[in-house]
């Protein structure tokens, strides 16, 4: 493996971005490669708000088994590596589009989770939202008698403000930017590394693979998220 073209211990503000790809390596498949859920189930039966009004208990049967099967996988080693660089330097920002939690479990803080959580659920209609980790959630509905949904941002829904703001500013201040393990193909999420393109951040790209946003990227790192980020840590 060649030496890594940049090392963390030389910034101070970095902003991991993460998607699926990191989460590959623990199991858990991703969005679009061979395994990805949405080649199994359509996603206007399951991954909706039209979906969940027409059938609650069935989108629930289905996030049931997205639970199970995401408490049966662990972090990886590059999910611990995030968080021990996020331990070492305060100036850290973790943004994911994943709601899978392994950032959280691997010790992470203060994640910004642009797509929810499938370990938060919000009551349909007051809107309260509250951690909820157990498999199968229960129960499904809010003492107001309302349906429980999962607090995932789903297809159609709108991405949380705050959210976009906070990685707006992380990204805006941020000397490094390293975007590990996403497509770069879901907006609005996908534009938000050019932001710091915008402001002179190093950036950095870790895929497997070109992505149709690479070009963006000042170095672009092919090969396992895991061994990537360890010799970025390295
Ligand atoms: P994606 O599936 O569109 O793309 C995954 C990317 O990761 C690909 O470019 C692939 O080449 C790369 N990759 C795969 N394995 C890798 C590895 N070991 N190391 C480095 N790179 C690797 O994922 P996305 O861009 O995150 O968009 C998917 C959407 O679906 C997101 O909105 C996310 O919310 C959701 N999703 C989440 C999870 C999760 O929480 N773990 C899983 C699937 C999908």
């Amino acid at each position: 493996m060649p030496p890594a073209p940049v090392r963390f211990r030389d910034f101070e503000r970095i902003v991991f971005f993460t998607g699926a790809g990191l989460s590959s390596e623990s199991g858990i498949p991703t969005y679009r490669g061979t395994g990805g859920i949405w080649k199994e189930y359509d996603y206007e039966d399951y991954a909706c708000q039209r979906a969940f009004d027409r059938d609650p208990d069935k989108v629930w049967d289905f996030h049931d088994k997205r639970r199970a099967a995401v408490s049966a996988c662990a972090p990886n080693e590059g999910h611990r590596v995030i968080a021990s660089i996020q331990a070492s330097k305060a100036g850290t920002t973790i943004v994911t589009q994943n709601i899978d939690g392994l950032h959280q479990r691997a010790g992470a803080r203060d994640v910004v989770e642009l797509h929810g959580s499938l370990w938060r659920v919000r009551c349909d209609a007051d809107g309260i939202v509250r951690p909820d980790t157990s498999v199968p959630m229960a129960p499904r509905r809010c003492a107001c008698g309302a349906f429980f949904r999962p607090d995932i941002v789903w297809f159609e829904d709108a991405l949380d403000p705050r959210n976009i703001r906070r990685a707006q500013e992380a990204l805006t201040a941020c000397d490094l930017l390293v975007s590990v393990g996403t497509s770069g193909v879901v907006y609005p999420a996908a534009d938000l590394p050019r932001i710091a393109v915008m402001h002179g951040a190093v950036t950095v790209e870790v895929n497997l693979e070109d992505t149709p946003v690479s070009h963006f990227y000042q170095h672009r790192l092919r090969g396992k998220a895991s061994e990537m980020l360890a010799e970025l840590a390295s």
